[in-house]
């Protein structure tokens, strides 16, 4: 039997079934995630189906959480959608069920669970999420509202359909999710809509950001800046891309300092491969996006000169 298979044979032996995701979550993460939670309460409306985790920061538009009983892990079947490694699901209640299933497509370096679904080729979890669907099509049902979420964590993980890791099938997939009823180009907008404050930043981002001779770029937000502009560390989802446009730019990193004094680094590449840097600094992620952690100013230093040498090689 294919996993897609045993995932679905797993999911109906249980009455309760609790759906998490990763800390800080994004689009793909929500859209996976409660995408999952509504084709199931379609398919078997006789399941309790809750979706778990901390605030959406800022995504309510697409999804809220549940308030979930820790009475409710107790028998019920967990699943876990985009998330990479065990130490970022949000919550970490996640444990406490009878079974775990892993849902993803990044590179699978912590593979856990009972049963793991891992796709690295897929565009996003949303994507992997239909996939699953359609592998069991006879016993699923696809909504709407399921429709509108993975085509949203699609549209959120791919840049509008930009990055590398689209494909003939992503396009195919998102192809049939907009046969549903749900407006598009309304969620599109949703997406892509900013405040006036995180606007200001992107200015403050081309202004000041740094390129060495072979396309290495950095820009570094400290936390009074932050305060300044009026922006919090989730909101700079919306400026991460911006670097990319820029022709001279080959690799980059957004440094973000936290209120705690560590830098959270977001790091996104347009060849050379950056997720085994990340690794080294406490993070993971896809060859071209992925995040880190820098207790201080030097190991930020360390990491963007890591982050130049990448790029010469790149060149050479
Ligand atoms: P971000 O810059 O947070 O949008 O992250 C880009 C990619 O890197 C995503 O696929 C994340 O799952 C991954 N990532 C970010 N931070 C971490 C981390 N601390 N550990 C492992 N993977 C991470």
């Amino acid at each position: 039997m294919n996993v897609l298979k045993e995932i679905l044979a797993m999911i109906k032996n249980y009455d309760t079934i609790i759906i998490h995701r990763h800390q800080r979550p994004d689009p793909d993460a929500i859209g996976s995630q409660v995408g999952l939670a509504e084709i199931l309460r379609e398919s078997f409306p006789k399941k309790q189906i809750f979706q778990a985790g901390g605030p959406v920061e800022g995504l309510e538009f697409l999804a809220e959480m549940d308030t979930v009983a820790d009475e409710c892990y107790k028998g019920a079947l967990v699943i876990v959608t985009d998330t990479a490694n065990a130490p970022r699901i949000s919550d970490e209640r996640y444990s406490l069920g009878d079974k775990l299933i892993k849902m993803d497509h990044h590179p699978n370096d912590d593979p856990y669970g009972d049963l793991v679904w891992v796709n690295p080729k897929a565009s996003s979890c949303s994507e992997i999420i239909a996939d699953f669907y359609h592998e069991n099509q006879t016993e699923l049902v696809m909504n709407n509202k399921a429709a509108r979420l993975l085509y949203a964590g699609i549209v959120g993980d791919t840049g509008r359909f930009l990055y590398p890791s689209t494909t003939p099938h992503t396009l195919n997939v998102a192809a049939e999710l907009m046969t549903y009823d749900f407006n598009t180009a309304e969620l599109n907008r949703e997406l892509e809509q900013i405040p006036m404050s995180v606007a200001k930043l992107a200015g403050y981002v081309y202004q000041n950001i740094d390129v060495d001779e072979n396309g290495a770029a950095k820009v570094t937000l400290p936390q009074s800046l932050m305060d300044e502009y009026g922006i919090v560390d989730s909101e700079t989802a919306a400026i991460v891309s911006l670097p990319g446009v820029i022709d001279e730019v080959v690799a980059w990193a957004i440094f973000v300092e936290q209120p705690e004094g560590y830098y959270r680094v977001r790091l996104r590449s347009k060849g050379p491969i950056i997720n085994e840097l990340a690794k080294q600094h406490h993070g993971g992620g896809h060859p071209l996006a992925s995040g880190a952690n820098a207790k201080d100013d030097k190991e930020v230093a360390v990491i963007y000169q890591k982050i130049q040498q990448l790029c010469k090689q790149y060149k050479k």
